[in-house]
């Protein structure tokens, strides 16, 4: 017999203003409260959250697709410029199922390699949303039964920045024209 659904009001109360910070993240409800405390401790008490498989991984069109960067791009800017956000925060995390899927064979080092680029590129795409956005990155793990947050920095290195302009065919950036008077 089908189950009967009745009317319910939740305890937590509306608040219509929206919330300064956008959490984006993978689905992954192993770590969905886990992130809503992290924000909590970064000073938000209410987010928005974009969540896909993958989080942030599908605003690289390398490892994702172009046609989903584009999509979770401008899902993105619209939440970034619409809501008026300040911080967003990016994350990542450890047996993510988009990766594994993703690039099945390769050695978790190079899983978590690629993810804490990916994090780096997403970065730099969301960077032109709005000036004077704080942009953080997160790479979460479970350890001792608890999710730990490893602040992640911005910078892609040399090794990483040069294998993701080759995978893209990309020629390298041209050194930088003289100033003209
Ligand atoms: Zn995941």
């Amino acid at each position: 017999m089908k189950k009967e659904y009745s009317m319910y009001i939740a305890e937590t109360p509306y608040e219509a203003t929206h919330p300064k910070a956008l959490a984006i993240y993978c689905s992954d409800g192993r770590f969905t409260t886990a992130v809503e405390e992290l924000l909590r401790h970064l000073g938000h008490e209410r987010l928005d959250t974009l969540t896909m498989p993958g989080g942030p991984a599908l605003l690289n069109f390398w490892t994702a697709s172009i046609l989903d960067a584009d999509q979770v791009g401008r899902a993105s800017q619209f939440l970034i410029r619409g809501h008026g956000i300040e911080q967003v925060v990016l994350l990542a995390h450890a047996g993510c199922g988009y990766y594994r899927q993703r690039f099945p064979g390769r050695a978790s080092a190079e899983v978590k390699q690629t993810q804490l680029d990916d994090l780096r590129v997403a970065a730099r795409a969301l960077a032109s949303a709005r000036r004077d956005l704080d942009i953080t990155l997160y790479y979460a793990s479970p350890v001792d039964g608890k999710v730990r947050f490893d602040p992640v920095d911005l910078a892609i290195s040399r090794v990483s920045e040069n294998k993701i302009l080759r995978e893209l065919s990309v020629p390298s950036a041209a050194p930088e024209a003289p100033a003209t008077p």
